[in-house]
This record gives structure tokens, sequence and C-alpha cells, in this order.
């Protein structure tokens, strides 16, 4: 094995890059929040909170975003904890964002899933779900709001394991809920925590009790005790103890209790980041696997955000270092372009504010200005000819085709939604007859794109509803039957941004038809970028 440079090495075994993820309301905002505090990121609780009534309403969420060119702590957030350096992405709370989200979750090394106990695990905590498990990301669970009335906390683990198919190990264990939410027994250090509501301020201590037999529990809650006594009995038996190996595959999720409004709970989550999650792992670049502590530089894009600085209209492109170091105006190559580009000024993102990135190591996350020339899934490296694989585009389900009501800004149309669909913001296609038709995972996304067509490239479009079911990109055996297919489907036939063949389906019967017909055919509902 090659040795790597030491000081790359501790630097990069420091690192925690993770993301939260939840259906809303569940308390992704809240914890968020709270780690900061710990991490003593931002002073005082409400920061966060600020941005968040931004991902209500679409109006409110372009004006919010344009006021604060938003908020670029709601992208990647750094700070550090216990001698590491933890990296914390945020992904968009709004189900309509959801591609977004997915790609952030191919930029971390391990995942915070917040489950509200009341609620058990909903809709979106499985798609998300369903999306670490592509990479087999470990996942740390925190089932929140124990100071409500919730679900029997044995009930919510078992909706985790039978919905989630996960296996939980729960660490903490709570006594009672609701207004009788006394704390959590921690099963691996035989101690409860005591809870005391309103515990706001970051590094309260808490107060300890040893041992789950100690008589004092007893005594200060004599009717929370004995059912609790029951329940970990039950889970010492009937559940999985924790078996950190199983974690890092991402079999087995340990489990947390707590209550993220109250700041309880939380240390333990940051603790479990930094005790058992991993470090930046190597990375598939398609002709080999990249070692995090390598010397030359390399790492991808994987997210793509407009508006930052109002005054400026610039676009960061969001880059996961995956080897070697940054430093300011370092020579890197375009893979895609097949060019040479200088890392400048490139940007590292604080509580409240940007700076000028010095250093950064594998797991670390640095913006980019971008001026059209980074994509997503693009690759940079310091030479070596290497790409990045994983980060998907998915079929859209809801398409709009485009036209300029003015003629004489086709052009501008075709610039603007070209860029979009660089950027991310949305899908664009070509369809052999001429048409642009957009293709959305969620509605938001037109309205969004609607909005900054006219504001950024000044073209009022008019959009309608196009009768397309869904796309799905195209793979040939060979030449021949490549040409035979496009002739027979021509009017359902598109190119990407990229210029890769989609078929465009007006139904699910239709495609399947389709498919059967041409067997030699691949018809795919993801694609990679790049
Ligand atoms: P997000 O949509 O997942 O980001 O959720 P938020 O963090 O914004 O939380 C949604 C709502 O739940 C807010 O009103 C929070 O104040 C509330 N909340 C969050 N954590 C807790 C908790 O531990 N207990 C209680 N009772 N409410 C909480």
């Amino acid at each position: 094995m090659t040795a790597f440079p030491p000081d790359l090495l501790r630097d990069v075994q420091r690192r925690r890059t993770f993301a939260i993820i939840s259906h809303p309301d569940a308390g992704k905002t809240t914890l968020t929040e709270k780690l900061l505090l710990f991490g003593g990121a931002i002073q005082m609780a409400g920061t966060v909170k600020a941005r968040k009534s931004a991902r209500h309403a679409t109006s409110d969420w372009m004006e919010v975003e344009k006021q604060r060119g938003i908020s670029v702590t709601s992208s990647v957030m750094q700070f550090e904890y216990a001698g590491h350096t933890v990296n914390l992405l945020d992904t968009p709370g709004h189900e309509d964002f959801s591609e977004d989200t997915y790609r952030v979750l191919t930029a971390v090394d391990a995942a915070v899933m917040v489950i509200d106990a009341a609620k058990g695990v909903e809709a979106q905590t499985i798609k998300l779900l369903e999306v670490c498990r592509l990479r087999n990301t470990p996942i740390i669970t925190f089932v929140n709001k124990m100071d409500r009335e919730v679900k029997p906390p044995i009930e919510v683990l078992e909706e985790i394991e039978s919905v989630l198919k996960i296996d939980c190990a729960p660490v903490t264990w709570p006594i009672g809920m609701g207004k009788a939410f006394r704390g959590v027994y921690h099963l691996l250090h035989d101690q409860t925590m005591l809870f005391r509501p309103g515990e706001e301020h970051a590094g309260g201590e808490t107060e300890l009790i040893e041992g789950l037999d100690n008589p004092k529990l007893d005594t200060m809650f004599p009717m929370e005790m004995p059912p609790m006594r029951e329940d970990v009995e039950l889970i010492q038996t009937a559940s999985h103890p924790f078996d950190i190996t199983a974690f890092l595959a991402g079999h087995q999720s340990p489990v947390f209790f707590g209550s993220g409004i109250n700041n309880f709970g939380v240390r333990e989550i940051l603790q479990a980041l930094i005790e058992w999650a991993p470090p930046p792992q190597h990375r598939d670049a398609g002709v080999r696997m990249v070692e995090p502590a390598e010397a030359p530089f390399t790492g991808f894009v994987f997210k793509i955000q407009a508006n930052m600085d109002p005054k400026h209209r610039d676009r960061i492109a969001f880059f996961r270092v995956c080897s070697g170091r940054y430093s300011p105006g370092m020579k890197v190559q375009h893979q895609r372009m097949g060019r040479e580009m200088k890392l400048g000024n490139a940007l590292t993102f604080m509580a409240n504010e940007r700076v000028h990135m010095e250093d950064a190591v594998a797991g670390d996350i640095i913006g980019i200005h971008n001026h059209g020339q980074l994509q997503i899934g693009d690759t940079l490296t310091e030479g070596e000819t290497l790409r990045f694989t994983g980060i998907p585009y998915f079929a859209p389900e809801m398409f709009r085709t485009a036209r300029s009501r003015d003629p004489i800004k086709s052009k501008q149309l075709q610039k603007g939604l070209k860029e979009l669909g660089e950027e991310g913001a949305i899908q664009v296609f070509e369809t052999l007859t001429g048409g642009m038709l957009l293709g959305a995972v969620g509605q938001l996304q037109f309205e969004i794109v609607a909005q900054r067509l006219q504001t950024e490239y000044n073209v009022d479009a008019i959009y309608a509803p196009a009768d397309i079911h869904t796309a799905r990109w195209l793979t040939f055996p060979d030449e021949a039957s490549q040409r035979q297919f496009e002739k027979d489907q021509q009017m359902r036939m598109a190119v990407d941004v990229d210029g890769n063949a989609v078929y465009l389906a007006t139904n699910r019967y239709n495609l399947e038809l389709l498919i059967e017909k041409w067997p030699k055919v691949g018809f795919h509902a993801t694609r990679e970028h790049g």
C-alpha cells in the first residue's frame, strides 16, 4: 500500500461529513441549530430558524432567497467539535426539491435520521432512506419530541425496523414521555441522564445517575421506573446490541431518544458522529477507487446554487473534496471539458458568512464561483483522468413545454434553460422537432424556473402542460438499432442537455409495450451526471 502523507491522513481522519434527513416538521431545523450551538458555530438559537419560513410558500421562498442570497449557512455548515471538523450539509426540506437532496446525500459519509416519536416513520423519511441505502450510508437515528405524548418507544423501533428495513440498536432508552418525560438511560454507559425541560443553552451539565437499579431512580420516579425497566429488559434480550461493523455497513442504526427543542439528547448524537460515524471513505472514480488521504487533489460538484449573493447574482458550485488538499490558487484539470482551471478563491461557509477557504481536505466542501463552466457531476483532478460516479438524475414525472412570448427572445430562452438545466434546477429536453421541454420532479421547480427566467434572463415564456408521463434515458446495442429506433419513435424522442437520447412516454402501458418490443434497447429511469 502506498504511504499517505501523515498530516493529510491525520486531517482526513478528523473529518465527519453528514446530513440530517427527516420528514418535514420532525425537527431537522431544531436539531441543526442545537448541533451548531454545541459546535460553537452560532451564538444564539434562531439563526437557522430565520430561514425556515422560507420553505413553505414559493413566493416567500423566492423573496427570502433574494434578500439573504439564500443564506449560505443553509447549504454547508462547518464547525469544530471535540478535536474534529464537522461538515453538516443541509438538504432542502420541501419534497419538490428532493432531487437536490439526493445529490447532497451523495456527498456525505453518514446521515442522522430524525423521527417524530408521535408520528413514527413518515413518507419522506422512507424515500430519503432508500437513497441512503444506494450507497450504504451509515445512519444514526434520533427519535425526537419525547416531551410530547408519543407512541410507545418499542412501537417506534418496530416501525423503523419493519418499514425502513434497517435493524435498530437502541443506545438510549426513554423514561416516561410527555409531561412525565424524565430522561434517558444510556444502555452502553449504564447511566441515566435526567431531563429538565427548557435547557435551551448549550453545555449545561445533565445530571447523571449511575446504574439502572439505583434506588434513587425509584424514589424520584416511582411511576415511570417499573414499566421502563420492563422495556429495557425486553430490548436487551430481543433487540440488536450496537455493532459498529453493521452500522458502518448501513445495516444497523444506533437509536437515541430525546427532545431537540429542549436540547436533550443532542450531545449524544454529536458524540456518536465523532466516535462511530466514518471519516471520509474511498470513492469510486470510474477507473479506480480514490483514497481520501492520497496526495493528489480530487473531488466532484454535487450542487450548484444560484443567487447566493443578490448583489452579484453569482452561482456557486459546491464541490466535495475526495482526496488531497486544496490550496488557494491551485490549478486543476476539468475532466469533462478537458482543460485546466484555476481554483482562485474558493469559499467555505461558517455560520453567518462565507469566508475564503485556506485549506480543505477530503470530506470538506468548498464553494467555487461558477460562470457556467461547472455542472453537477463534474470531476476536478490534478491531472489524472478520473470521473466520480453515482450522482444521479431521476426521470422527471411532470412536464411542460416552454416557448418565449416574444419570438425574438427564443435564443435567450434557450440559453436560460440550458444554464438552469446544467445547474440542476430543472431538467431540459429538446425534442427532435425542435421544441423545448421542461421536466421536474416537483411542481415548485417549474415556478422557480419561470421566475428565474424572467428576472435573470428577461424572458417571459408561455408554459403548457405536456402529455408525457415519464422519460427514459436510452442505451443502444449498436448504431443501426439506434437509427432504427429513432426512426420508428421519432415523435417521442428528445435529447437532454448533454445530448443523451431520451424517450418520452405518454403512459406506463405504452412504455411497457415498447420495452417488450425492443428487448436490446436499455430504458433507464436514472442517469448519472457527467
Ligand atoms: P423541520 O421541518 O424538520 O426542520 O422541523 P423543525 O425543527 O422546524 O420543527 C418542527 C416543529 O416541531 C417546530 O414547531 C418545533 O418547535 C417543534 N419541535 C422540534 N423539536 C421538538 C421537540 O423536541 N419537542 C417538541 N415538543 N417540539 C419540537
